[in-house]
């Protein structure tokens, strides 16, 4: 991937190091009364800027959204559509890796985006969201239209091991 919001060489360090603080900072935003488990997240866009966002749970646990799409929605309705990465920091011993459906929605704006995961003690590793999500499910919209009757034939997995 190329651009202006691509991470590379000595950016990616300073990006990595920047985007888990901003993390860690979303992360004491969290509403967590359910699980108590808290997740900050901070995506960089291509136009610099950072968009932090933690999880919102509610007591109808299914309308909970995690805090990788809190940021990813709020940089997409300020009209941003092209993202670098993503740090992501949670409450427990592990990488905070995001959810398989945090990963799909992230892949629609970059399948490449990197990742920096961190576990509470602010240690982090770093992945690109295709190591993580191999299979992403996509549309193809020019398909879709000219098949309007609903047929399957319209919709393809992209990456699939059988090159479906
Ligand atoms: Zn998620």
């Amino acid at each position: 991937m190329s651009g202006v919001g691509e991470v590379s060489g000595a950016n990616r360090y300073l990006s990595g190091a920047k985007l888990l603080e901003e993390a860690f900072s979303a992360k004491e935003k969290a509403y967590a009364p359910y699980s108590r488990f808290r997740v900050g997240a901070a995506l960089l866009a291509a136009s610099g800027k950072i968009y932090r966002g933690c999880n919102v749970e509610n007591a109808s646990f299914g309308l909970s959204v995690c805090a990788e799409r809190v940021a990813l929605f709020k940089a997409v309705s300020e009209g941003e559509r092209d993202f670098a990465a993503l740090g992501v920091a949670g409450d427990g011993e592990e990488y905070c890796v995001p959810c398989g459906a945090c990963l799909q929605v992230l892949a629609e704006f970059n399948p490449q985006l990197v990742l920096f995961l961190a576990n509470r003690r602010g240690e982090s590793v770093e992945k690109r969201l295709d190591e993580l999500l191999t299979a992403v499910f996509s549309l193809d919209r020019q398909k879709v239209s000219s098949n309007a009757s609903g047929n399957r034939q319209g919709l393809k997995i992209k990456n699939s091991p059988e090159g479906a």
